[in-house]
């Protein structure tokens, strides 16, 4: 699975002197379309081949690029990236060699620089949140590491506590349950230092509990202010066995309704600032003459959404129609995803996309963004 440690390994990667090719591939789930994966991919790295070729590249940079190709193909000839995207950064004179699927489609892109091309990958998995899910009983508590779907064991605790048996009735029967209080809190207090521990380690941004309805607010209750903002949800189940599709079912459920809550509290923050005048803007055309600026600070986009356009690739300016750029005269390249071009012009100029699965307030609008400064009046197209 993808772990914070790959992705920081790879963004971090230093080739020291040799180039890093990065290669970014649609993968479709029609395998009748993987023809055409093997087609894209082949016209990508022969793309990059004259590099391996060329005599003013250092001898041992041609090796490793040619290694990386040989790679690469190997591996598409091998049919098994999943439906999504992969995406491949290789430095073989370096022994770098990652494959990272994504759960989304990106464009198909190749780059041989001196640092991998990071900033798809980035786009896309920001959109997935890496959540630590605790499932607590008085005694005990296992933890997980929840991303992508899938789960992984980061910690356990067992302390004592008392058993049923020892409730006894009669007189001692107050002092018991004091005592048993004393150890649940002792207990409660292991976990969250061991949580404490690992959020500090590990790149978790939530937290996600489970175990008894009627335990679970009690072990709220002893979080640490900052790790109770952190809590996403909590689910019910039994913290004695839990069964590990269950906590993984629970724990999606639980990061689907906040990743719903999120987008939804997106949406209305910008569309407010649209409606009292503020620094945003509503609509598709707004937000491509926003990002024709560089002034897109946060786009929101619908992401079923698809509206082919045109991009003049000398300014960056982006709209819907025009065969001429109007801030350059250069002639326009026609696109069939404008909504694409201006996601990934947002990104180059640092602003951040937030893909909205599904809001009734962005049907018609499309896109909406909040903006660095106020828009000035857009260009007459010829
Ligand atoms: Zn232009």
């Amino acid at each position: 699975m993808l772990t914070a440690e790959t992705v920081d390994r790879i963004v971090r990667f230093d080739g020291r002197g040799l180039p890093v090719s990065s290669v970014y591939a649609r993968v479709d789930a029609d395998p009748g379309l993987r023809e055409d994966l093997h087609a894209r991919v082949t016209s990508m790295l022969d793309e990059v081949n004259p590099l391996a070729k060329n005599e003013a590249v250092q001898h041992e940079a041609r090796l490793s690029i040619r290694a990386d190709i040989d790679r690469i193909k190997e591996s598409l000839a091998q049919e098994r990236w999943k439906p999504g995207a992969i995406a491949i950064f290789a430095c073989s004179g370096r022994d770098l060699y990652l494959e990272v699927p994504l759960p989304r489609g990106v464009r198909d892109e190749v780059a041989v620089d001196a640092t991998p091309h990071v900033r798809p990958m980035l786009t896309v998995l920001d959109e997935y949140h890496r959540a630590c899910v605790a499932v607590v009983d008085k005694a005990s508590a296992r933890l997980w590491e929840i991303y992508q779907d899938e789960l992984r064991e980061v910690g356990k605790v067992h302390d004592p506590a008392l058993r049923k048996s020892n409730y006894s009735a009669g007189r001692v029967e107050e002092r018991v349950r004091n005592k048993a209080d004393e150890l649940s809190k002792r207990h409660y207090r292991n976990v969250t230092q061991l949580l404490d521990r690992l959020f500090r380690a590990e790149d978790f941004d939530l937290l996600i509990i489970g175990g008894h309805e009627y335990e679970v607010p009690a072990f709220i209750e002893f979080l640490p202010k900052d790790m109770r903002s952190l809590v996403a949800g909590t689910f019910s189940i039994d913290p004695a066995e839990p069964v590990l599709a269950e906590v993984r079912a629970n724990a999606n459920a639980v990061l689907q309704s906040y990743e719903r809550a999120e987008e939804h509290q997106f949406v209305t923050d910008i569309l407010d600032t649209v409606a009292t005048g503020g620094l945003a803007v509503a609509g598709l055309d707004r937000c491509l003459w926003a990002g024709s600026i560089a002034a897109v600070d946060t786009l929101l986009i619908l992401d079923s959404a698809v509206v082919p356009g045109v991009v003049c690739d000398k300014s960056g300016w982006l709209a819907r129609s025009g065969a001429a750029c109007p801030l350059c005269g250069s002639p326009t390249r026609p696109t069939p995803d404008v909504i694409d071009e201006l996601a990934q012009e947002v990104i180059a100029e640092g602003g951040s996309v937030k893909h909205i699965t599904d809001d009734d307030r962005l049907a018609e609008p499309l896109a909406a963004a909040s903006i660095r400064f106020p828009l000035p009046p857009e260009p007459v197209t010829a």
